[in-house]
């Protein structure tokens, strides 16, 4: 039997469900992890959806959104509901450490485990492994995942937002990681009335005036530019989290702003948190930011939207990524 029938008559019978996704989810996360959700109740199943840690509000437009569990706030509640899971579901993560102590849970877990993900280098955790480093997003994925268990039928506007929500957030709004058959979901969907307008409304102009303000201070006194090495950085510290009010969600996309300079191929932004110094890497063609991300930062992801983190001071990370950027010598290839 294929792996898609075998998966397919573990879904006959009506069972416990659990999607999980990782730490920080952003729209493919969670437009992924809905749309799933949605689809396995309509197939009678019993789903709940669980995130480390919160989701960021403007996606809150999606129905079903306040249902999402969050570790970090109810942790019993959520390990209990891993535990007695029949199925699990790991959505656009491919290594347990991606959502922290419920790893443990998932890796000890009697239940079946499905990966469906789009970054590179899968962990062997799960018994199906749904993995195309091709795809977009995590939500063309688990489209065609419905598509292949015969059930593309049973995809309505409902599902769909939620999908649209991953392919328009890990694409930049069909700027990069597209392929043909990208643009062939977006074109389904907005076939079954996927309000493809209002969904990004909701997502990219739901900025609040601090949002501009830190934006502003990021770019006017944060930044700094190594021209010769096509790599530009922005940091923020923990007095700028104070005052500028920072929550989670507030910085999300000022990395990309740097990209925007037409000499530079590398951003970097490096963000100490309260008891880790968080970076972010992006990069233009074929600048690879997930190795930098896993050799320095103890990171990954993809290769030109990569991620990281450090137990150190902010200025010994900034140090490091500094000394790292003096030995780099990238190969700009336009
Ligand atoms: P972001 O910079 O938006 O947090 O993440 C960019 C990409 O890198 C995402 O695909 C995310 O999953 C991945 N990523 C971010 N932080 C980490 C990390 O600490 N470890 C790993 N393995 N991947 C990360
Ligand atoms: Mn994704």
């Amino acid at each position: 039997m294929t792996e898609i029938n075998q998966i397919k008559s573990l879904l006959v019978m009506p069972k416990d469900i659990v999607i999980l996704s990782h730490r920080n989810p952003d729209g493919d996360a969670i437009g992924s992890s809905l749309a799933l959700a949605h689809f396995l109740r309509k197939l009678k199943h019993k789903v709940d959806i669980i995130l480390p840690s919160e989701c960021p509000t403007n996606f809150k437009y999606l129905e079903g959104f306040e249902e999402i569990m969050i570790f970090d706030l109810k942790h019993d509640e959520c390990r209990e509901k891993v535990n007695e899971a029949k199925i699990i579901f790991c959505l656009d993560f491919n290594a347990l450490d991606r959502i922290d102590k419920l790893g443990e849970n998932v890796q000890f877990s009697k239940a079946d485990k499905i990966m469906i993900d789009h970054h590179l280098d899968p962990e062997p955790f799960a018994d199906f492994v749904i993995s195309d480093t091709g795809a977009s997003s995590t939500s063309e994925l688990v489209f065609k995942f419905m598509v292949d268990l015969g059930y593309e039928n049973m995809i309505d506007p409902k599902i769909g937002s939620g999908l649209f929500t991953g392919l328009v957030t890990d694409t930049g709004s069909f700027k990069y990681a597209t392929r043909p058959y990208t643009y062939e979901v977006a074109g389904k969907l907005k076939q079954l009335g996927v309000d493809d307008y209002g969904i990004q409304n909701h997502i990219f102009n739901a900025l609040k005036e601090k949002h501009l303000r830190l934006l502003g201070h990021c770019l006017a006194n944060r930044m700094e530019v190594y021209s010769d090495k096509h790599t530009a950085m922005i940091y923020l510290t923990k007095q700028d989290y104070k005052d500028f009010n920072i929550q989670r969600g507030d910085t999300e996309g000022i990395v990309n702003y740097m990209l925007m300079m037409e000499n530079i191929h590398m951003a970097a932004f490096i963000m100490e948190q309260p008891s880790i110094v968080k970076i972010s890497l992006r990069s233009k063609g074929s600048i690879d930011v997930q190795q930098i991300a896993s050799k320095n930062f103890n990171g990954g992801g993809h290769k030109n939207a990569s991620g990281g983190s450090a137990y150190a001071k902010l200025e010994d990370v900034l140090d490091k990524f500094r000394k790292m950027v003096e030995g780099l010598n990238l190969q700009i290839i336009s």
